[in-house]
């Protein structure tokens, strides 16, 4: 394609782009798929590529660029961003029901006086609780977005601005006024919201109190690529300095902003009077659950422009305009924490829950609230019988913000987040940890019921089945919509069916896309031929880490043989009689017999076992199973024998899958067939009881390879004594790495 032609072609795909992009973020009803719409953005990516000097800065393939700024630079508002005035409700009884609009009838008094000749119209919308923004559009390309600060200058926020998909980087109009500064709020919708402080916990950091202060937060981040992450909105309602265009009415202004392809409010009336405003106001209430946002109340302006001059303004609100708040937000109520429960995550993560005394706030009763992290619970000292303050930010879970330690009772102790659980799991009784740098606790046992995100993430993972593609975010999305519950599950899935599920948020979609579905299948695909030790690991059995999965297999054929071994039976049996005869033992210290008859008997049984004993390490001694105690052993036999170990089975006999462990059973009990097939090894620094050329070949033998440079693909890095750079590039990727020892137990002692 020559250049000219490509120009053509970039404008055109840059057009549809823009208009789907519309459709999609602005209108909510998108005409093409994702898919379509991700072949397209990716033609014109590769057309800007080959043409970069045909990149402009108002492509949708440039919403997030630049680098983390230091800060921001400082805006000055040629229109300043005023105030509201505000007209509350008031709860005067004394006074009846007409007291709780005297703002609002003192307002419309105002106006009529000031205006006597004129029929006053207003329009009524909703106020939106977000975090004031103005853009400013010159000859239809977005070149400014600032937030209010003091209503006089404001913070440059163009690059984070820029990220957020329903705002267009240009007007949807051919021939757009040349100057247009229009002005509305940033917001985060509830579910977007909670889906970001679910992933804040996740990962330990502190979640945002309210959608209105993560909008405002996220607004202030330096790193637009963290931006760009979040779930955010913009909704407008205003404009400030105009050039090439007139407005005569506010209403000709929400019109002509949806024009031009920006949101506005979903319901805006004009209003003949005030009673028809109140009338109204109660309409928008009606239909708050059908709103993105969260409102504070309703914004009240005169209709016509033309008279807004004439109203004036203070230093701090417009004559024009007033917010009503037709009832008070209920923020806070107080009751007793009755107790704290902990409720397991799809991921593992320990979330202590309050359990209040039921207290009524915004209109619903309410008897649980989130507390966060165990750390956030010691900070505020919040106790189990404390008198609490709870908070319910609108549309959002209630959550217990302070102790009243005042009206504390004598008998609470400061809250031990661990002691309270006993140290264990509330579903599953496993053992629980909290990793370095997180404030959250976490289940250890990875059969827990409630984990079913990680046990898919293990499953898939490298050293298991080595799934490419199926990280921690898909597992999670594929448990969320229930698509797979349980690893095996993966076996079901179908292409179509994870090339359209979301990674995002629900209104900002983010689709895994047909390539990637194709990939993943066709690496579930691959695992069903995977060696046994690799399957073994994959099941995350209790006590059975990937080294001891590959020794186990390589002295079996297949799970089926693993699940009844007479190998692990042996073992058992083994450490049980060699308790039993320290028991019997007549010359035990402790536990000296009594008679001579009792000698005698003992002396009998003692031999009794230490032959079985013996014959028994007779047994075991072809086989090379150095890490393989009686613990894990038992966790094997157990785990397959439970219901949940049964399940597997038959399910892998019917899915067709026969786990390969050593060639046959008639191949002599060391006889390893290859336990790290299809495994790439990187090795570094130096081994204290090999060459790297030794170790090589021990990788080799055993069906592994070794590459020079570590990847992602890598499985293992083997660092020796001083170790190079491959080491930090491990440590970089997250490639697990492994020290002689432990190098050596994986290549079976
Ligand atoms: P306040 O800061 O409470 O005095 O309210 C004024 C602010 O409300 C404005 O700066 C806007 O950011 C915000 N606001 C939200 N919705 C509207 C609306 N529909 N019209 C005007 N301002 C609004
Ligand atoms: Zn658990």
């Amino acid at each position: 394609m020559n250049r000219p032609a490509a120009q053509a072609r970039i404008e055109h795909l840059r057009q549809t782009l823009r208009r789907h992009n519309h459709l999609y973020y602005v209108e909510a009803r998108p005409e093409i798929s994702d898919r379509e719409y991700d072949d397209l953005y990716r033609e014109l990516l590769g057309l800007e590529t080959r043409f970069p000097a045909l990149v402009t800065p108002d492509s949708p393939t440039r919403r997030v660029g630049g680098k983390p700024l230091r800060q921001f630079r400082h805006v000055t508002h040629a229109v300043p961003m005023l105030s509201l005035e505000k007209a509350y409700h008031r709860d005067a009884p004394k006074q009846g029901p007409q007291r709780s609009q005297v703002d609002l009838r003192r307002f419309d008094a105002r106006i009529l006086k000031a205006l006597p000749a004129e029929t006053i119209d207003y329009v009524l919308e909703p106020k939106v609780d977000g975090a004031s923004i103005t853009l400013l559009y010159e000859d239809g390309a977005l070149v400014l977005a600032a937030t209010r600060g003091d209503g006089e200058t404001g913070d440059d926020v163009t690059l984070n601005v820029r990220t957020i998909r329903g705002i267009p980087l240009r007007l949807l109009t051919p021939d757009p006024p040349s100057r247009i500064e229009v002005r509305g709020e940033i917001y985060m919708d509830i579910r977007g919201f909670t889906r970001l402080n679910d992933q804040l916990r996740a990962a330990g950091e502190d979640p945002f109190p309210n959608p209105r202060n993560a909008a405002a937060g996220s607004l202030k981040q330096l790193d637009p690529r963290v931006v760009a992450q979040r779930p955010l909105c913009g909704v407008f309602y205003g404009v400030g300095i105009v050039e090439g265009i007139a407005f005569a009415t506010h209403a000709q202004v929400l019109e002509t902003l949806k024009a031009l392809g920006l949101s506005t409010p979903r319901f805006w009336w004009i209003c003949r009077n005030m009673d028809e405003v109140v009338r109204r106001t109660a309409e928008i209430y009606e239909h708050e659950k059908e709103l993105p946002f969260e409102i504070d109340g309703v914004v009240i302006k005169v209709n016509n422009m033309r008279l807004w001059e004439q109203l004036g303004t203070t230093a701090t609100h417009p004559g024009y305009a007033i917010a009503y708040k037709p009832r008070e937000r209920a923020k806070e109520a107080v009751t007793l924490l009755r107790g704290i429960t902990v409720q397991v995550g799809r991921t593992g993560v320990l979330t202590p829950v309050a359990e209040l005394e039921p207290v009524f706030l915004e209109g619903a009763q309410i008897s649980r609230a989130t507390l966060h992290n165990a750390d956030d619970i010691r900070r505020k000292d919040i106790r189990v019988g404390d008198t609490v303050v709870i908070e319910r930010a609108g549309k959002v879970i209630p959550a217990v913000i302070r102790p009243i330690p005042e009206k504390r009772p004598p008998d609470t102790r400061p809250f031990d987040f661990a002691g309270h659980i006993g140290n264990r799991c509330p579903e599953c009784g496993g053992p629980i940890a909290r990793d370095e740098g997180f404030a959250a606790w976490r289940c250890n046992n990875l059969q827990c019921p409630a984990q079913k995100t990680r046990r898919i993430e293990h499953f898939a993972g490298r050293g298991a089945l080595d799934i490419e593609g199926l990280g921690g975010v898909v597992a999670d999305a594929l448990v969320e919509r229930a698509l797979a519950l349980e690893p095996l599950d993966l076996f079901d899935l179908r292409v179509e069916q994870l090339a359209e599920l979301n990674l995002g948020a629900a209104e900002d979609t983010r689709v895994l896309g047909r390539k990637n579905a194709e990939k993943i299948v066709a690496a579930i695909e691959r695992a069903r031929n995977l060696p046994l030790g690799r399957w073994l690991h994959a099941l995350a059995i209790p006590n059975v880490g990937e080294a001891i999965a590959f020794q186990i297999a390589a002295v079996h054929s297949d799970l089926d043989a693993v699940a009844c071994s007479p190998v692990l039976r042996d073992i058992v049996e083994l450490h049980e009689k060699r308790e039993q005869a320290r028991i019997v033992n007549p010359r035990s210290t402790a536990n000296q017999p009594k008679s001579e008859s009792e000698r005698l008997a003992r002396q009998r049984q003692y031999k009794a076992l230490t032959a079985g004993t013996e014959n028994l390490k007779r047994r075991l001694a072809g086989y090379s199973l150095p890490e393989v105690g009686p613990v894990v052993a038992k966790s094997l036999l157990d785990f397959f024998a439970s219901i949940q170990g049964q399940r597997i089975l038959a399910r892998l006999r019917k899915l067709g899958i026969t786990t390969q462990g050593r060639p046959s059973q008639t191949g002599g009990p060391a006889a390893a067939a290859a336990p790290l097939a299809g495994m790439t090894f990187v090795l570094t620094g130096t081994l204290a009881g090999m060459t790297r050329g030794q170790a090589t070949e021990e990788i080799r033998r055993r069906g592994g390879q070794v590459a020079g440079s570590v990847s992602r693909k890598t499985n293992y890095v083997v660092a020796g004594i001083e170790p190079g750079s491959k080491l930090d590039k491990a440590r970089e990727l997250g490639v697990p790495v492994l020290d002689e020892p432990r190098f050596r137990s994986l290549l079976g002692g």
